[in-house]
């Protein structure tokens, strides 16, 4: 297999062969690195700045008939920004000359969104980790470090059996996306 990249189709396509969805295709095309693309999402390491790439789209649906009819999609890629996934190289072709500002602002303000919700996320469990270290520094007869309103902030975790599991499951995931994260840890 290697190393591939993973381009999620939002919406998911489905197979004109056997009506399967298809939520996902992987690729070798751009510069591999497991990384994860939608439309909106500047690609790294694209071999092209701006044209069409066509990648196999593989559905689990025929492989499980053994239909071995070979289908494909196509990249449109604007600037090195992915713009499109289609079905027709014309159409991804004719997708190049409709990007306009407007679509440009959704994509940044949608990546600004995911970066102030991960910096969130990660400030957190930041503060969460540094105080259950601090208060586990603590001389055990300081009396006064009880009081203390940063760790009154976390009492759930420290009033718990584990206090690190119970700080990691605080910390787990919420987002739709990151669901894979989570079943993965399962
Ligand atoms: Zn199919």
């Amino acid at each position: 297999m290697g190393i591939f990249d993973t381009v999620r189709f939002d919406p998911p396509r489905t197979c004109p062969n056997c009506g399967t969805t298809i939520s996902e295709v992987q690729t070798k095309v751009f510069d591999p690195g497991l990384r994860e693309y939608r439309v909106g999402d500047v690609i790294y390491g694209s071999p092209i700045l701006s044209g069409v790439i066509r990648e196999d789209l593989y559905c689990p649906g025929c492989a499980a008939m053994e239909n071995s009819e070979r289908r494909s999609v196509w990249f449109s890629i604007w600037h090195t920004l992915l713009v499109g996934v289609y079905d027709d190289p014309s159409e991804a072709e004719a997708r190049l000359q409709t990007v306009d500002r407007a679509e440009l602002l959704d994509y940044l303000a949608r990546h600004q969104s995911a970066a102030l919700t991960w910096h969130d996320r990660f400030s957190r469990l930041y503060g969460e980790l540094q105080n259950l270290h601090d208060f586990q520094q603590r001389d055990e007869n300081d009396e006064a470090k009880r009081e203390d309103l940063r760790f009154f902030r976390i009492r759930e975790i420290l009033d718990a059996d584990d206090p690190l599991g119970e700080l990691i499951s605080n910390n787990r995931p919420q987002n739709p996306e990151d669901e894979t994260e989570v079943s993965r840890e399962d």
